[in-house]
């Protein structure tokens, strides 16, 4: 039940509330161990600021975050450094997320020396190890961020990443920002390095055919909720949210004969403010399924047929995949 609202202020000396941004409102999912969640959605949606929320670049209006079983948002500031140890965050934009004035061997090794885990040299071995375990040649160590092309740049973002010997790592875009000849390598990556060291991720993404290559479950977003959340392949054959149906329709697919009979569905209108949320179901600005009990009754968000499939929509049972009929 996370909620993440951020207040809304009008003055300048004389600061007043006048409304909520409900960025991430009332949404509960888990992510088993080694597993990958993929949470998607379109841009606003609360994707990111559950990302934050979780590792504690925001502390949540409400709700809770187990890790292990411990709720993180309860913590004291010494429990949550410890944990936070054990939960790393990967940026969406290597360009960025690198600091220039730093050797990479500066910017891989920073987590250890703040965690104290070993001696000056124990640890600049490390990071040379870090470096070819994700591609890059270890003398390279005394470079700087600019040196390197984009992709070489989120290998960087991943060994930094994995310095402190994580368990969850939540991957906000990670290879959004890169060329789509890279975008693979990257993502390989990622998946050697899960079954490699058991790795359990969030990956965060607008993007469904990068979610489909990585993702054991789906989470779809929209508005600050969840609205659809199942196992991957079943999202994808029997969506039974409109909105995933509509995201759907809109990846391609590499076989041309099925690709002919893709049906696309175009969504008409803007995301509404989530400071203003629409009566009844959220999406009924925008569904082309709507009826008038979608604007009046908020749909639950319950188990539909199938292994733990939740949809929240008053008619999933009529919601078709858009390529059903190929
Ligand atoms: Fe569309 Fe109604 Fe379902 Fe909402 S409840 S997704 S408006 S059909």
């Amino acid at each position: 039940n996370l909620k993440m609202y951020f207040p809304v202020t009008r003055g300048i000396i004389f600061q007043k509330t006048v409304g909520n941004i409900q960025a991430v409102d009332d949404v509960s999912f888990g992510i088993a161990r080694g597993q990958t969640l993929g949470l998607v959605g379109e841009s606003g949606s609360g994707k990111t600021t559950i990302g934050r929320s979780i590792i504690r670049l925001y502390k949540p209006t409400a709700g809770q975050v187990f890790f292990d079983g411990q709720d993180m948002v309860q913590m004291d500031a010494d429990t949550l450094w410890k944990i936070r140890k054990k939960v790393q965050m990967i940026f969406q934009d290597p360009f960025a997320s690198l600091n220039p004035r730093f050797t990479i061997g500066s910017l891989v090794s920073e987590p250890m020396h703040i965690y104290h885990m070993g001696s000056r040299q124990e640890i600049r071995a490390r990071t040379e190890e870090l470096l070819s375990l994700v591609g890059l040649r270890p003398e390279y160590i005394d470079r700087y961020p600019h040196e390197f092309s984009g992709g070489q740049r989120q290998r960087i973002a991943v060994a930094r990443a994995l310095a402190v010997n994580p368990e969850l790592i939540i991957a906000d875009e990670p290879v959004s920002a890169l060329d789509v000849s890279v975008r693979a390598q990257v993502l390989n990556l990622l998946q050697n390095l899960q079954g490699r060291f058991n790795l359990t991720y969030l990956f965060i993404s607008h993007d469904l055919s990068v979610v489909r290559h990585v993702a054991d479950r789906v989470a779809v977003m929209y508005l600050g909720r969840i609205v659809e959340l199942a196992d991957r392949d079943e999202l994808y054959i029997a969506p039974k949210h409109p909105y995933t149906r509509a995201l759907l329709s809109a990846v391609p697919i590499p076989d041309p004969l099925i690709e002919k009979k893709r049906q696309r569905i175009i969504l008409t209108g803007d995301l509404p403010s989530p400071m203003k949320m629409p009566t009844g179901c959220r999406f009924h600005t925008r569904c082309p399924m709507a009826q008038n009990i979608c604007r009046e009754v908020e749909p639950a968000f319950e188990a539909k047929e199938g292994h733990e499939h939740y949809a929240a929509c008053h008619f999933s049972d009529q919601v078709e995949s858009p390529i059903a009929k190929a």
